[in-house]
């Protein structure tokens, strides 16, 4: 792909039209001053970043990878990546959402979302070392001393460090309470621990674009009781604060499918000095206000790569000429007419479309309610956002990256033998977008997530919540053509549900069993709510004279979703309603 078209007209539509932001950041601490001039502004700064800097590097990152040498237990990152990666760090973009208190610019997490979508399509390795960075800078805010605040949050804020997070160890990934990494406390040394062990997998784990590296480390105490309670939090430097190399080495690089200009790192803690974050034992715990902000942005890589991969299939629709109509010959001035006449192409590329802007306005929604579950001034918003924020992250992460690699295969599929070579780029959109189905926990483990925790937080208060919102989302629409088939998904929702407490409550197999299809039919339902309430903002918009070209092909977009994607919840509700015995009934040798 050389070229990008960032969705400034959607974002604008979906923050100010259909969300009206602007009446809600007004009361909102600290954000008050967020308008539609501001949001535009900064949007439009960070797509001429996005299109001009980040996806020059993007095919040649690529190509070129990482490289280790062994002799310095050194990583060198693309040398594409070198210019890109200073103007970063230097047009302040690691800092945007950052708390100002050290250096941040404190704007709304929501423009957060918007530029993780434009990263991601763009160049989604190089984003790779600041996403991780944010997490890092989250789970310090939140939980470490106010002496390892003022030492490393600036300069992370500031993007003159990067951050890690080291969980992964060869013999565990989704199991962490197999982790063998130890941390022995230093005697008269208050907080400060030798830490040995081996971490795989570490993103951004060694490079040479920043000064200084951040690991979060986690680790066990030698008390430390068995499993999961027994895992506890500690920031491990490249470089200490005197200037000392710390033990912590970079022992060889991953070969892997894509991302290939995002560095991933075998890492061995030998006798490192680390740090201790928060209280002992509570490392998973917060691990996760970290996990949680790096799951949002996963899901929005699946959506930005998604749409990124969605414009080259179009571009390429509108030029490559195959075949006749089968209505009628349409360009008989040409030798053939573009393939854009198909029905079957059209149904490819409308159902990447219809996607990719279901899923932008599920991640841009989950924006605004992290927004307000931190700023609002009113307990119950703000609590009430908080749940949502909570029941949906799982759903973002899974969802928009399943829905994002079938968008980059399906554009794949639409330039035929084209999009399986090199030439157009697409091939590498489906290779980064892969992983993002796999990491910061598997989207399996997501679903497991969602129906052990999420559904049942507060005696199902948050899911209550979301079905009240989808129902009051179906007041304003009135066409009996749009209503049917959402009221119909809000059944199965509801059936689901019923199902799922009826079976799962007494045997938690039968839930494991559902918890994919569930998230899924959770997914598709509310891309289609949302979906349907964009097109009657935009229908209102247009009965009043509004005639930006945005609006015109929502109410289009939402009835391809209707009938070709909404109607997957009838045969996930009864995949669900199977239960698990037809899974369960094999044998080891069996299979
Ligand atoms: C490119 C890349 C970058 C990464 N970056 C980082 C990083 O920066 N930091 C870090 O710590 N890690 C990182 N990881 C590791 C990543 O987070 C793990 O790969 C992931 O969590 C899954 O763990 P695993 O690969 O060990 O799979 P496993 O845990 O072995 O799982 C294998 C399969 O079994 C399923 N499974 C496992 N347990 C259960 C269960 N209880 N119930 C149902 N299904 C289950 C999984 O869903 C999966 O399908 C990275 C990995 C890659 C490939």
């Amino acid at each position: 792909m050389n070229q990008y078209e960032a969705p400034l007209a959607d974002f604008s539509f979906l923050l100010f039209d259909v969300m009206q932001a602007h009446q809600t950041y007004s009361g909102l601490a600290g954000y008050e001053e967020f308008s539609p001039d501001l949001a535009e502004a900064v949007l439009s700064e960070m797509a001429k970043f996005a299109s001009g800097v980040l996806l020059p590097a993007n095919a040649e990152g690529d190509q070129q990878g990482c490289r280790y040498d062994a002799a310095t237990h050194t990583v060198t990152a693309p040398q594409a990546y070198q210019q890109p990666f200073q103007q970063f760090v230097a047009n302040g973009w690691p800092s945007l959402t950052a708390p100002t208190e050290y250096g941040g610019q404190g704007l709304p997490k929501i423009l957060g979302v918007a530029f993780d979508e434009m990263c991601a399509a763009t160049n989604t390795s190089l984003s790779m070392y600041f996403g991780l960075t944010h997490g890092a800078i989250v789970a310090l805010e939140q939980h470490a001393s106010e002496v390892l605040k003022s030492q490393y949050l600036e300069k992370l804020i500031a993007g003159q460090w990067t951050g890690t997070m080291c969980l992964t160890e060869p013999q565990c990934g989704t199991d962490l309470g197999l982790i063998k990494t130890r941390a022995e406390p230093q005697p008269d040394q208050h907080n400060t621990y030798r830490i040995n062990g081996a971490k795989i997998w570490i993103t951004g784990g060694e490079h040479d674009l920043a000064e200084n590296i951040i690991h979060l480390v986690l680790a066990k105490l030698p008390d430390a009781p068995a499993g999961t309670k027994g895992i506890s939090l500690f920031l491990v430097p490249k470089w200490l604060t005197n200037g000392e190399r710390n033990g912590i080495y970079c022992s060889g690089l991953e070969h892997k499918m894509g991302i290939n200009g995002s560095a991933t790192c075998f890492m061995n803690l030998e006798n490192a000095e680390g740090y201790l974050i928060g209280e002992p034992h509570q490392g998973l715990r917060y691990m996760f206000s970290m996990m949680n902000s790096a799951r949002l942005m996963v899901g929005v890589q699946g959506l930005g790569l998604g749409h990124a991969a969605y414009q080259t299939a179009l571009g390429f629709a509108r030029e490559r000429i195959q075949g006749r109509s089968v209505a009628g010959i349409q360009e008989p001035d040409k030798p053939a007419d573009t393939i854009l006449v198909h029905p079957d192409v059209r149904r490819m590329l409308l159902t990447q479309k219809a996607l990719v802007e279901g899923g932008r306005a599920l991640a841009m929604w989950v924006g605004l309610q992290l927004d307000i579950s931190e700023r609002s001034k009113d307990d119950t918003a703000r609590e009430q956002a908080s749940d949502l924020v909570e029941l949906l992250t799982p759903v973002v992460k899974a969802h928009l990256t399943d829905t994002g690699y079938h968008i980059c295969d399906q554009a794949v599929q639409t330039l035929g033998g084209s999009g399986y070579t090199r030439d157009w780029g697409i091939e590498q959109l489906l290779r980064d977008c892969r992983i993002s189905r796999i990491y910061e926990g598997t989207n399996g483990i997501q679903a497991l997530d969602f129906v052990g925790r999420k559904l049942p937080m507060g005696g199902g208060r948050a899911v209550k919540a979301l079905l009240t919102e989808l129902s009051g989302m179906l007041t304003s629409i009135t066409e009996p053509q749009v209503q049917q088939p959402l009221q119909k998904a809000l059944a199965q929702l509801q059936d689901a549900l019923g199902w799922l407490t009826q079976h799962g409550l007494q045997d938690r197999e039968q839930a494991a069993a559902a918890a994919t299809p569930l998230l899924k039919l959770f997914g598709i339902a509310v891309q289609g709510f949302l979906l349907a309430r964009n097109a009657q903002v935009a229908e209102d918009l247009m009965a009043n004279g509004d005639e930006r070209p945005v609006l015109r092909s929502k109410s289009k977009t939402r009835d391809v979703y209707l009938r070709e994607i909404l109607p997957e919840m009838q045969a996930l509700t009864q995949t669900i309603k199977a239960g698990k015995d037809h899974l369960m009934a094999f044998s080891a040798e069996e299979f």
